[in-house]
């Protein structure tokens, strides 16, 4: 279990603990606070699906919009069998802060089905997609809420939500979910937008910290579509990927993992374990290997102040949402680590869905090429905002990166004012 610290406190008092810090140091007042700190809409819904064998069995949804002020709600649906409606809340307030960041014109959302999607068939799963689909119809919309792919939800799942939506609708909606299949109006470029934005921002402290790319050592916890394009990347442009891992295990080889060929055999058998050209390695060690990038990439609460002391990397890049808690925060702090935080460091993805909403909505299509660039410039551009307040004011990249983002939206709140 990766959420070892998650039992003292859960993502989304971790989440609230790190808006207090930055709004603290913006010196929001108490009436700012009140309109951005607490999510503006949380639904929980039943979800019935008639499994194969005949039986109906009930599964619990949510969708949490956090905030608005600056647009649309935008964020990820997630199944897996931990989701909890704290969670979603969590998740979707990172969501807030992260469009902030990265200054898109979306505010925070966030979905998810409690859920063990593996053991689902295709059928069981797309019927329990479109139930959901359903059950959160009046929420989402492309002018007021858009769902994307997250944890073990896919393009396949997007498609049928896209259906669902389009035939209440009457017409065809594509812009009421991102992450969809290009051939139903995804954006090229939007599969691979996450891993492609940490890839970003980790050569972009490379750059800042002096550390050659060619070479530099890099492990990576959690080889799903954030993982595998970052490593992916990351050995393209000369590290060493020195070790990956998922649920069943972490594999390891000192001279470098060859990652496009792990990639087809994980596609092949569902799991890194048992790759030819490498070793099986403790999950706990993988994390304490000395490396250049250590890149979480998987869950929450995967460095914890059980673990932090044993990290040996000197960037930590957090490719996962709330991979690292304020306890271990604060112990990679005084090592010295230089973390990119996940508000900054994953926003690739709602970059790239911000371009495909952008392209539905216009009816316009843009080149892979385009895509790419654009979102370099936004990442890029994005982690000078945060590098900047990190110097200026001697603060953490945590905090930085949240003082860029709950800064934005503050200001944006006060500038709508109130309905009275
Ligand atoms: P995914 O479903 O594609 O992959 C998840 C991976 O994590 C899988 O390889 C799985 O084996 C691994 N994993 C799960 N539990 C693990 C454990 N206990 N130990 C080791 N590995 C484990 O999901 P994803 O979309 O890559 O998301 C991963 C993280 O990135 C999440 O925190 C998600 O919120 C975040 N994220 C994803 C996107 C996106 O566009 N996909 C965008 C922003 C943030």
């Amino acid at each position: 279990m990766l959420a070892t610290a998650m039992a003292e406190k859960n993502a989304y008092e971790v989440a609230l603990e790190n808006f207090d810090l930055a709004a603290d140091a913006l010196e929001l007042d108490d009436s700012v606070r009140a309109m951005i700190k607490y999510p503006e809409r949380v639904l929980i819904v039943s979800v019935p699906v008639r499994m194969d064998t005949g039986q109906i069995v009930r599964f619990e949804g949510f969708r949490v919009q956090h905030n608005t002020s600056r647009g649309p709600a935008k964020g990820g649906i997630r199944y897996h069998p931990d989701v909890t409606v704290d969670e979603v809340k969590a998740l979707a307030t990172w969501m807030t802060w992260k469009c902030a960041v990265v200054n898109i014109p979306f505010g925070g959302g966030k979905g998810g089905v409690t859920c063990n999607p593996k053991a689902l068939s295709m059928g069981e799963l797309e019927r329990l997609t479109r139930r959901y689909a359903t059950a959160i119809l009046p929420l989402i919309g492309p002018e007021k809420d858009i769902p994307a792919p997250d944890v073990y939800t896919t393009p396949q799942i997007m498609a049928w939500i896209m259906d669902t939506y389009s035939m209440n609708m009457g017409y065809p909606v594509p812009g009421v979910v991102t992450g969809k299949p290009i051939s139903l109006g995804g954006s090229l470029g939007r599969n691979e937008a996450t891993g492609r934005g940490v890839y970003y921002t980790v050569l972009a402290s490379c750059e800042h910290l002096g550390i050659p790319a060619a070479g530099a050592r890099a492990v990576v916890q959690g080889f799903g579509n954030a993982g595998s394009i970052a490593a992916m990347l990351l050995d393209r442009a000369g590290f060493q990927v020195l070790a990956v891992n998922d649920t069943r295990g972490a594999i390891y080889n000192a001279k470098g993992l060859d990652i496009p060929a792990v990639m087809a055999f994980k596609e092949k058998t569902g799991s890194v374990m048992g790759f030819a050209g490498s070793e099986p390695v403790r999950p706990a060690e993988m994390l304490a290997l000395e490396c250049e990038v250590l890149v979480p990439a998987a869950l929450e609460g995967a460095i914890t102040e059980e673990n932090a002391d044993k990290v040996r990397a000197r960037i930590v890049a957090e490719a996962a949402n709330g991979p690292v808690t304020p306890e271990a925060d604060r112990i990679l702090d005084r090592r010295g680590v230089f973390l990119i935080p996940d508000i900054l460091c994953n926003a690739g993805g709602v970059t790239v869905s911000y371009f495909e909403w952008v392209q539905d909505e216009n009816h316009l299509f843009w080149d892979e090429q385009d895509v790419n660039l654009k979102l370099e410039k936004v990442m890029t551009r994005a982690f000078r905002d945060v590098l900047k307040i990190q110097i200026d004011r001697k603060v953490s990249m945590r905090l930085a990166a949240n003082i860029v983002g709950i800064g934005r939206v503050a200001e944006a709140v006060k500038i709508r004012g109130l309905y009275p």
